[in-house]
């Protein structure tokens, strides 16, 4: 008997019959003999309109209370699903991160999970009763309700799996696996049937938004099975049609390039004639890093007369004017002109085999100027490269670098 935690997406709860189809699944696992726990995100949609809710009442609202409103999504469908599995003569009981508990931090809006003690869990599952986890909430140490950021019920369903010792994760989405890219944009990505940790980090923290960075980095760290597969297709996880991700020692055949990956949502912030002496980036990004803001590329050119220098770095979009207010109110930059550019847009390219080649940045940014697309920045680590690039060209890029790469998958004859 397989231990397994699965969970369905937006998109697989959008409506009672999707919801009725998902508890067919869990039926289906339960009839093989397995022990399953179920884990759910909000109905598809609603998370943007609790959000737009709170927008509209007060646009920097407090974090706790976006916490208190955002989270409730997920309790509708997790009850859903409880009468759908008891409509199927299973028992089953809906579960609030509160009650779990799901134990997070007190970073509203974007926390992270400490601790799931198991005891309650275990218990409901040696009495044979399925638990329907709302994802993406915990409760804080305070005693408050947190969210985990958007995208987090995948953190949810993987911290679950650890802290049960689950033999699997099943990740039900809408498309039936990771991709070489994102499929919605380029109709030739092609299905992977294994992704390393190690890739699949890197895809997710890219862009890739398939898995919940978070979600990746707690299955490597905790070494959860995770698979991710569609919930049309009339097959459960038990028959493996989906994507699995593994130990990079799992890998035989290592590919330089597997993935490409895109994000829109970057802001270019410049600061112009910076002194250019000890401390001064501390001094920038230490206010940033305080309020909680996520500062990804950053670029400083040489100082052609050895005292000023432009200094480059990108943020989320959404943290872009309060990056700008915070760095206003640093006295040395007085002087200093703040130039935002919101229209950036991140592409990369990811692969376990890179570090072993030297000629994967060349074909890259061959493509790039073939295609007429401006570089603006460049980031590397030893299995990704990055670069930003105007937005109004992401998905020239994406193309033309999954094309360059390999990756397009053979037309059917
Ligand atoms: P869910 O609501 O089930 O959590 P998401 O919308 O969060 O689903 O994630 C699934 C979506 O991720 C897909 O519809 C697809 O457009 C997108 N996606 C982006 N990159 C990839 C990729 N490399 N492989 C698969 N899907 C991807
Ligand atoms: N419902 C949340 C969101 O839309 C969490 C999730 O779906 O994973 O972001
Ligand atoms: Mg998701």
């Amino acid at each position: 008997m397989a231990r397994i935690v699965v969970k369905f997406g937006g998109t697989s709860v959008a409506d009672p019959s999707r919801i009725e189809n998902a508890a067919d699944k869990v039926l289906a696992e339960w009839k093989r003999g397995n022990q399953v726990v179920v884990v759910v995100s909000a109905m598809a949609g609603i998370t943007n309109q609790l959000v737009d809710y709170c927008q509209q009442i007060d646009p920097g609202c407090d974090a706790c209370e976006y916490d208190a409103v955002v989270a409730s999504g997920e309790q509708i469908t997790s009850g859903l699903m409880a009468l759908a599995l008891q409509k199927r003569g299973l028992k089953s009981r809906s579960f609030m991160g509160w009650q779990v508990p799901i134990i997070c931090n007190e970073q509203h809006g974007r926390s992270r999970i400490d601790n799931i003690p198991p005891e309650k869990l275990l218990s409901e599952i040696e009495n044979d009763i399925i638990p329907v986890i709302a994802g993406f909430q915990g409760i804080s140490k305070s005693g408050r309700v947190s969210t985990l950021g958007r995208g987090g019920s995948d953190t949810t369903a993987v911290a679950v799996a650890a802290a049960l010792k689950a033999h699997r994760c099943d990740i039900y989405t809408d498309v039936d696996g990771v991709y070489t890219t994102d499929p919605r944009m380029v109709s030739s990505a092609k299905k992977l049937d294994r992704v390393s940790y190690e890739e699949m980090l890197e895809m997710a923290a890219l862009g890739a938004k398939v898995l919940h960075p978070r979600s990746v980095e707690l299955a490597m760290a905790w070494n959860v099975q995770v698979q991710v597969l569609s919930s049309f297709e009339t097959k459960i996880g038990s028959d493996l049609p989906g994507t699995i991700i593994v130990g990079e020692d799992n890998i035989v055949e290592k590919q330089i390039v597997n993935g490409v990956t895109y994000t829109r949502n970057e802001s270019k912030i410049t600061l112009l004639s910076v002194s250019d002496m000890p401390g001064v980036a501390a001094a920038i990004f230490a206010p940033l890093g305080g309020a909680g803001i996520n500062v990804d590329v950053i670029v400083q050119n040489v100082s052609p007369d050895g005292k000023t220098t432009d200094m480059t770095f990108t943020v989320p979009k959404s943290d872009a004017i309060k990056a700008k207010t915070l760095l206003e109110k640093l006295d040395f930059l007085a002087d200093t002109e703040i130039r935002i550019v919101n229209n950036i847009a991140k592409i990369s390219i990811i692969g376990i085999g890179m570090s072993s080649h030297t000629s994967v940045a060349k074909t890259m940014f061959t493509t790039l100027a073939e295609n007429k697309i401006n570089i603006q920045a460049i980031t590397t680590s030893e299995i990704k490269v990055s670069v930003l690039i105007d937005e109004k060209f992401t998905e020239l890029a994406v193309r033309a670098l999954h094309s360059a790469f390999g990756l397009d998958q053979e037309e059917a004859s």
